[in-house]
C-alpha cells in the first residue's frame, strides 16, 4: 500500500487486527473535568493494550497484510521500544521470523523483553545510527521485510483504529489530545476522526526537550533537533529526512500544537496514579499534564486524552511517584 491512508483503510485495519488487540476502555475523569471546566474528560487506556502500548495496532496491520512470500522471509525493525516489542509479539503470534536491531546502549531489560517474545535480537553499534546501518545491512543480506515504526500507510491505518473505538463510544467528542513523536499515531487517529466528524479538534503534544515534528512543520521540511533525555523516552527521535506520509498528514490535520515540559509530564504521571490508580509511561502522561496545567482551553468541551502506553522502568517510575509525593505536590 503506497497511498495516504483513508478511513476505509482504517476500517480494513480494524477487521484484520481484531484477534490480536484489546478494545481498551475509556475512563471518565470527573476530577480533570472539574479542574479544567471541560464538560467531560475521558482517558483512552492504551496503557492496558497488549504489549503495553498502542504500537501493536500498526505492527499487526502491517505484518498481517504481508503476502505469503514476504511472511516466509520474515520481518526486521530497529526500534528499541514499544514498536520493537509489538513487531516481536505479532511475528511470534503468527509464527514468522522477526529480527530486531538494537545498539549496545539499549537497556538489558529491553533486550530480554524482546527475546522473550521470540524475536532474534541483533545488537551492534554504539549509536542509533550504527544500529540503523546494521539494520540496513541485514535487511539487504537476508531479504527481510522492513517494518518501520511510523512512516508507513499500514502502520498509520492500524493506529487509526483507536479513533474508531473512541468515536463509537463517545461520538460527540470535541477535542482529542495526542502525543507526537514520528506522527504515525496522530496521523491515523486524525484521518479517521476527521473523516467521521470534520469538526473534531486535534491537539498534538510534543516534548519541549525534542520537538522534532513541530520544528520540521515550522521549517516546512524534516529537520533534526538536538536530542536531550526525557522522561517520555518513547517520544524521542526524528521524523526521517525522507518522510513520506506523517509530515504531510500532520500539516493537514493538526489543529493545535502544545509543548510540554518534563515537570508537567511528571505531574501528569503522578496524577494518573494518584487519582486513577493507573501506571503509565512518560509519553502517555503528556495529555493529562497539559490539562492539569491549563495549557489548552477546554471549557465546556468533551475531551479525550490518549494514554498511549505503560513501558517504564519500575525503579524510574517509583522514584518519580516518590518525589512527587514527598514534594507535597499531591493533587
Ligand atoms: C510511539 C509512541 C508514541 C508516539 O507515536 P508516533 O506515531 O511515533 O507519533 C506515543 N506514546 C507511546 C507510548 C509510544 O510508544
Amino acid at each position: 500500500m503506497t497511498h495516504t491512508p483513508t478511513l476505509h483503510d482504517v476500517y480494513r485495519a480494524r477487521a484484520l487486527i481484531e484477534p490480536l488487540i484489546l478494545q481498551t476502555p475509556l475512563l471518565a475523569s470527573a476530577d480533570l473535568a472539574e479542574k479544567t471546566g471541560a464538560q467531560t474528560v475521558h482517558l483512552k487506556l492504551e496503557c492496558l493494550q497488549n504489549t503495553g502500548a498502542f504500537k501493536i495496532r500498526g505492527a499487526a496491520n502491517k505484518i498481517l497484510s504481508l503476502g505469503d512470500e514476504e511472511k516466509k522471509k520474515g520481518v526486521i525493525t530497529f526500534s528499541t521500544g514499544n514498536h520493537g516489542k509489538a513487531v516481536a509479539y505479532v511475528a511470534g503470534k503468527i509464527g514468522i521470523r522477526a529480527v530486531v536491531c538494537l545498539s549496545e546502549h539499549v537497556a538489558p531489560y529491553r533486550v530480554a523483553a524482546i527475546r522473550k517474545l521470540g524475536a532474534e535480537v541483533s545488537v551492534k553499534g554504539h549509536s542509533q545510527d550504527e544500529a540503523e546501518k546494521n539494520y540496513q545491512d541485514l535487511t539487504a543480506a537476508e531479504g527481510l521485510v522492513p517494518v518501520v515504526p511510523f512512516d508507513d500507510p499500514l502502520i498509520i491505518a492500524g493506529q487509526g483504529t483507536i479513533a474508531l473505538e473512541i468515536l463509537a463510544t463517545l461520538p460527540d467528542t470535541d477535542v482529542l489530545l495526542i502525543p507526537i513523536s514520528g506522527g504515525g499515531l496522530l496521523s491515523g487517529i486524525a484521518v479517521a476522526a476527521k473523516s467521521i466528524n470534520p469538526g473534531i479538534h486535534i491537539v498534538g503534544i510534543s516534548l519541549e526537550q525534542s520537538p522534532a515534528m513541530l520544528e520540521s512543520l515550522k521549517a516546512g521540511r524534516p529537520v533534526q533537533v538536538e536530542e536531550k533525555d526525557s522522561i517520555a523516552d518513547s517520544l524521542l527521535g526524528g521524523i526521517g529526512f525522507d518522510n513520506r506520509y506523517t509530515f504531510a498528514m500532520l500539516e493537514k490535520f493538526t489543529d493545535e500544537h502544545l509543548l510540554i515540559s518534563e515537570n508537567e509530564i511528571k505531574d501528569g504521571l503522578f496524577y494518573v496514579f494518584d487519582k486513577h490508580r493507573l501506571v503509565v509511561e512518560g509519553a502517555a502522561a503528556v495529555g493529562v499534564g497539559a490539562l492539569m496545567h491549563q495549557k489548552i482551553d477546554v471549557k465546556g468541551k468533551r475531551v479525550v486524552a490518549l494514554l498511549s502506553g505503560s513501558s517504564i522502568d519500575s525503579g524510574d517510575y517509583i522514584r518519580i511517584i516518590q518525589s512527587r509525593f514527598s514534594n507535597g505536590s499531591k493533587q
